[in-house]
């Protein structure tokens, strides 16, 4: 093809969250791509939230890692395979099996997961195979294979769309299941739906909801289990169906009623006022069709199995599960944790849902014809982690995730990486923190858009990822990687794959091996796909098994799949509450933010996506914020047992008193000193090995603060390491925004040097305020700019990014770049709310002070929230907020 000639436009699937949006993708010819939503794909229907929208932004090569390396030094595929075949053969021989290991993650697609898993657990002998997914799912993998005997979500997306109630636990959905969650929305305007949000902060989610439960952290099992007590003295309890298809009820009512023995009790648990208690228990029983959705604030907790139990068990008394508009219902967090789980990618699975059981190990094996079958469960990932810290795993392959930035007590991970003698790196970007330096070798793996192979979403919905470009320089997709090593260890004919749809349909025919029903993941029917028919494979729900229908819902039948066919009502431990201390008396809870994703390797090239938070921060209740001496917009030092972090003060009452937030995104590849991964203690439950990222002691105390400012560059531009700082993806380069406890004057004259900008024009803008500007310009355009004041003076970077962009920057343009305004002066400091039509909050401000009184007339007055609809809810916020009834009051006044 011509590379003038535009390739067709390739349906795929959204790489980031569980929902599983289909998108369009329409080569340019010059490896960019136009994005948009597919409405033939059932998960989305053609709406994409703005990461996905903005997908098309992070297409650059210029972060990707192009070439094999072996101790850094670049060279040749087949040395590098070698050196891993070589390095994992070593460690096996010397020290066994068990002291070999891969780490996997929910990035990988289904086909890439297959084989390696295959790899370790069939012909390496080792269970070592765990995944991050383990860090955002598995305590719903573990509740639902208590309460059903296997690993199922009951329901499907349609549920939100039927439901009389949707009730969100620990989820913020309106930000990271954008999509889904405009679903309920549209369910609420449409006929009344009501939407309850249970979680400690009031997010974006609880901002659009009916009723918020501000709940204490960790208190959900007792506020379910307070339900499930309530319900079995209520009409909704479903006798027959408890009766006919459960066990264990009347032990787990028990122990709910020792957890919540009454409403006031239960209240005084939770933190929450009595009638609104009353209110949820009130509206969940009283409504037939109950969906209840929930995501990491009910896994990643010390006691998150039990969490997602009490869920279940509540659905399970009052039989809402399996029927339209019912069901409880995990939302997964990454493109592909569901395929991970349906291969088998977690430590303590062996393949295709099956267990350790002797008959499923023999089962998996002679369809392997297995040399080296693993016969028990290997390490989970903070085990395995804490097995390399102790020296006892010699040999670790890590693909496409970064544990020492993810994994909680990261620092102490990253350091544990040193221990092995042999690390292997299959990755993505060149900017990956903390891992590749410790790698003996680096592979470079293709990235989405020029992978292939399909993805699970959380309504267990299998969705191709097409490629619609090549990969960059020498990358190769993960499978391909993994293969080529299994053939250097002599395991080749069992790796001899042509392409994905081979491996693919070696994983359904497993799943439906000597299955007939005894298993729920079956995908039978698509073990006979020829190469066309997978290439072209529509999305397609499962199960589908050889013989017999697939069903969108599962248990409204009663059949579930342990040995009996019974459910199981589980009894649900008293949760013990947060372990703080006198020095640590705070609860850092951590989570996403609307924009960005994992460590940012992707969204943090997007200029569009940079905008909305552009820093690392921490949200604290005004009251904590007054009794310590914190002030909004002034920086704090947050500390815990195991590490600190620098970050930007945001007061909000939208936070509980004694409670923390802060975003996992920024690294020290994005940023300085604003890893969150290293404050995170250990603590994991106990039944799934999910870390708890939700609650650990921490303390707070201003950090002095003289200068900020900001370099815009054209290129990367490193700064020293113990300055705060954040780097923002911006059209034509980067800008980079930093603060010191330093004088502007101090910091301006020892970043110039440090630039190397010490010859450049420098112009001291205002000698009283200790503003200081200075600039350096290259082929007609702005080359460097940087900036350095009391304060960040936004309009003045918003004036360097414009500056950046501009193909010719001419004289006068110049001189107003010494002042810190663009020429037209156009520059607002006010913050970004609408990604996709960049309208910020002053322009929403104005339209409601203009008489726009609802998230819809905002829109139509300026735009915001009418395409992706991510940030609705912030445009509800403001609509909500006093500023802008105040304006709306002074408007009418006028
Ligand atoms: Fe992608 Fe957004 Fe859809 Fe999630 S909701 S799959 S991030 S477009």
């Amino acid at each position: 093809m011509n590379a003038r000639t535009p390739a067709p436009s390739v349906a795929t699937t959204c790489a980031y969250c569980g929902v599983g949006c289909g998108i369009v993708a329409t080569p340019d010819g010059q490896g960019g791509a136009a994005i948009a939503g597919d409405r033939d794909h059932p998960a989305n229907a053609g709406r994409l939230c703005v990461k996905g929208a903005a997908l098309g932004e992070t297409l650059g090569t210029e972060a990707r890692l192009l070439h094999p390396t072996i101790h850094g030094v670049r060279t040749t595929w087949p040395r590098a395979l070698d050196a891993v075949a070589a390095g994992f053969a070593t460690a096996r021989d010397a020290h066994g099996p068990q002291s070999i290991a891969m780490y996997l993650s929910g990035q990988l697609l289904t086909e890439d997961y297959y084989v390696a898993n295959k790899l370790m657990k069939g012909f390496l002998g080792s269970a070592n195979v765990d995944t991050n997914s383990r860090l955002c799912m598995a305590s719903s993998v573990a509740g639902h294979r208590r309460a059903f005997g296997a690993d199922v979500v009951p329901g499907c997306y349609d549920d939100f769309d039927e439901a009389d109630v949707v009730v969100f636990v620990g989820s913020n959905a309106a930000w990271c299941h954008p999509v889904l969650f405009q679903r309920a929305e549209q369910a609420k305007a449409r006929r009344g739906a009501r939407i309850v949000v249970i979680d400690p902060r009031r997010t974006a989610t609880a901002e659009l909801s009916d009723l918020h439960l501000p709940i204490a952290p960790g208190a959900d099992a007792i506020l379910f289990s307070r339900l499930l007590v309530e319900i079995a003295d209520s009409d909704a309890f479903d006798r027959s169906y408890a009766a006919a298809h459960t066990s264990g009820l009347e032990q787990a009512l028990e122990q709910a009623r020792a957890v919540a023995p009454n409403r006031a009790a239960t209240a005084a648990r939770c933190g929450l006022a009595e009638r609104d208690l009353v209110a949820f228990l009130e509206m969940w029983i009283g409504a037939p069709r109950v969906v209840t959705a929930f995501s990491q604030g009910v896994n990643q907790s010390a006691r998150g199995t039990d969490k997602v139990n009490a869920i279940l068990n509540v659905h399970l008394a009052t039989g809402r599960i399996g029927k339209p508009g019912c069901g409880p219902f995990s939302l997964t967090g990454q493109p592909n944790a569901m395929g991970g789980r349906e291969v088998g990618g977690l430590a303590n699975q062996v393949a295709a849902h099956m267990d350790f059981h002797p008959a499923d190990v023999d089962r998996v094996r002679r369809f392997w014809n297995a040399p080296a079958m693993a016969t028990a469960p290997g390490l989970k990932a903070v085990e395995l982690f804490e097995a390399i810290e102790r020296g006892a795993i010699k040999a670790l392959w890590i693909m496409s995730t970064n544990p020492a930035v993810s994994l909680p007590r990261a620092d102490a991970m990253r350091a544990a990486l040193g221990k092995l003698d042999f690390l292997v790196v299959s990755e993505v970007s060149a900017h990956v923190d903390g891992l590749l330096d410790a790698a003996t070798v680096v592979l470079p793996a293709a990235a989405w858009g020029e992978k292939d192979g399909t993805v699970t979403n959380s309504e267990r919905v299998i969705s191709r990822q097409r490629p619609f470009r090549e990969p960059p320089g020498e990358a190769w997709p993960d499978w391909r990687q993994v293969c080529e090593v299994a053939g250097r260890l002599g395991h080749g004919s069992a790796f001899a794959y042509r392409g994905p749809a081979e491996i693919f349909r070696e994983h359904a025919a497993l799943s439906g091996l000597e299955n007939g029903g005894a298993r729920a993941f079956d995908i039978g029917a698509l073990a006979t796909l020829a190469d066309a028919e997978y290439d072209a494979l529509a999305p397609t729900q499962w199960p589908r098994p050889r013989e017999g229908a697939g069903r969108k819902r599962f248990f409204a039948d009663g059949a579930f799949f342990h040995s009996d066919g019974r459910a199981r009502f589980v009894s649900v431990a008293d949760p013990p509450p947060p372990p703080l201390t006198e020095a640590f008396s705070l609860v850092l809870n951590t989570g996403r933010v609307r924009d960005h994703w994992h460590t940012m390797t992707r969204t943090g090239l997007s200029p569009r996506l940079a905008r909305h938070r552009e820093a690392p921060f921490i949200e604290v209740h005004p009251d904590d914020a007054a009794r310590v001496g914190l002030s909004d917009g002034g920086f704090a030092r947050v500390a815990t047992e195991h590490g600190a972090a620098e970050l930007r003060v945001v007061t909000t009452a939208n936070q509980r008193r004694g409670s923390l937030f802060a975003p996992i995104h920024w690294t020290d590849a994005t940023a300085g000193r604003a890893r969150v991964g290293a404050l995170t203690h250990g603590l994991v439950d106990p039944v799934s090995g999910q870390p708890d990222s939700k609650a650990t002691a921490a303390s707070i105390s201003p950090s002095p603060i003289a200068a900020e400012g900001f370099v815009v560059a054209r290129g990367r531009v490193a700064l020293p390491d113990w300055l705060a700082h954040a780097r923002i993806a911006v059209a034509g380069g980067e800008a980079i925004t930093f603060a010191s406890a330093g004088s502007p004057a101090a910091l301006q004259a020892l970043l110039s040097n440090w630039l190397g900008r010490t010859a450049s024009p420098s112009r001291r803008v205002d000698e009283g305020a200790q503003r200081f500007q200075s600039a350096t310009f290259a082929d007609g355009r702005l080359e460097t700019l940087l900036h350095v004041a009391p304060k960040l003076d936004r309009a003045a970077l918003d004036a360097a990014i414009a500056l950046l962009a501009r193909p010719v920057v001419g004289r006068q343009e110049r001189r107003f770049a010494l002042v810190g305004r663009t020429l037209e002066e156009r520059a607002s400091a006010s913050p970004l709310v609408c990604a996709c039509f960049a309208v910020r909050r002053d322009a929403i401000e104005t339209a409601i002070a203009a008489g726009a009184e609802s998230v819809d007339a905002v829109g139509q007055a300026t735009r915001a929230g009418t395409n992706c609809g991510s940030c609705r809810a912030e445009i509800r916020q403001i609509v909500n907020s006093r500023d802008a009834v105040a304006a709306i009051v002074a408007a009418q006044g006028d």
